[in-house]
């Protein structure tokens, strides 16, 4: 709040989507109005998805003026949409005002349509499977460019289309970590309650610290940890951020997680040829899952070759489908719950992990 109101002093128009409820409350009472005008905004942007102040029609039209001086309604600019010819997902291509591309992408899944979100333009943690950590770090998306993936593909696909936000998309969101809880906020407000929270999930390579904090946040979303390896060595080498907080320290946070908000963790497990699809992996991940409420979800790994990786990124080769069978029927064999997730959206580079476009800069 106190860089709100510091920005609002320098007269720079600062983004209305990057504020929280009661972020807009305080404003509304700072400039001598109601605390109300903060719900009526709120039902004009999230809810009517208007693109000017000039439309907010309930508000007097000396105050829509105010606002339009002291905000911008401005965030991303979609430039392109691309559908896949494999499946029905369909790739958002935005822009940010300072030319940056940002890929977001909708998922279909009979009853459940799920629109994946990024938090960062790239990431600086550098895991060795993933496409966007080979592009780098550019820097952390705002709070007004993190909800408008979300709110203005709803506005272009049909307003009650979208059903699930899962961040899986470019960055990790539990660095970008304010500006992440601000975006939960805000989808999980009640004056914009389309979207409940056990259908949001936040996807992490397992910041501890930051876990402990999101289980003791109101919002109580969901939860899923990119595992990806049950051993420290192997997975340090694939996830560069394991050496910094191994395991043990991660899975302390993940169980705190799930015991305080009462939720199932989903772990996440991308299969990697001869590196974690062995059978002592089969052993350590059914022990793991076994110790706390958990599902673990299969990823085929997805093609970084677009990316012309180097060193150890160049050699990992995907699990075959039919070993990817094997594996998972034997953990289904010890009562694992195990999905596999499809590779929707190969064809256009847009399957999770893929994130990240070539030319970052869009001049
Ligand atoms: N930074 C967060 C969220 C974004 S990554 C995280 O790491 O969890 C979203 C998911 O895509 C993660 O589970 C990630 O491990 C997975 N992923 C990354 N690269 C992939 C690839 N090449 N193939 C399949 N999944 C990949
Ligand atoms: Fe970043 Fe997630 Fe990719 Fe790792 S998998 S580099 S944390 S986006």
């Amino acid at each position: 709040m106190y860089i709100i109101f510091a920005l609002m002093n320098t007269k720079k128009k600062i983004e209305i989507k990057g504020l929280t409820i009661s972020e807009l409350e305080k404003y509304f009472l700072s400039i001598g109005d109601k605390k109300f005008r903060a719900s009526q905004v709120f039902n004009w942007l999230y809810n009517n998805l208007v693109s000017k102040f000039e439309d907010m029609g309930t508000l007097p039209k000396g105050l829509r003026k105010k606002l339009s001086q002291d905000f911008t309604l401005e965030t991303l600019t979609l430039k392109t949409t691309q559908s896949s010819n494999l499946s029905a997902t369909k790739k958002f291509l935005y822009s940010t005002q300072d030319d940056y591309a940002i890929e977001t992408v909708l998922i279909p899944g009979g009853e459940r349509n799920t629109l994946c979100i990024s938090t960062q333009v790239g990431c600086p943690l550098d895991c060795k499977f993933c496409a966007t950590g080979l592009m780098g770090f550019k820097r952390n998306l705002t709070v007004g460019e993190i909800v408008d993936q979300y709110f203005l593909t709803a506005k272009d696909v049909g307003k009650n289309v979208i059903t699930n936000i899962v961040f899986m998309g470019m960055g990790e969101p539990l660095i970008n970590f304010q500006n992440t809880m601000a975006a939960l906020d805000i989808f999980t407000n009640q004056h914009n309650n389309r979207i409940s929270r056990n259908r949001i999930t936040v996807s992490t390579s397992g910041i501890p610290e930051n876990i402990r904090v999101l289980a003791d946040s109101p919002y109580r979303i969901k939860l899923a940890l990119s595992l990806h390896s049950t051993f420290d060595d192997i997975r340090s080498r694939i996830m560069p951020i394991n050496k910094r907080f191994p395991l043990a320290d991660v899975l302390d946070a993940i169980r705190y997680y799930s015991r305080i908000t009462d939720t199932r963790i989903t772990f996440e497990y991308v299969m990697l040829k001869g590196i974690n699809d062995r059978e002592e992996d089969i052993r350590a991940l059914t022990k793991l899952c076994r110790s706390l409420p958990s599902k673990l979800n299969v990823i085929p790994f997805n093609s970084i070759a677009h990316m012309s990786p180097e060193g150890i990124s160049k050699e990992l080769v995907p699990t075959s489908l039919y070993d990817i069978d094997k594996f998972v029927t034997k953990l289904r064999d010890n009562n694992i719950t195990v999905m596999v997730r499809d590779t929707q959206g190969d064809d256009i580079a847009a399957a999770c992990g893929q994130l990240a476009t070539q030319n970052i800069k869009l001049t």
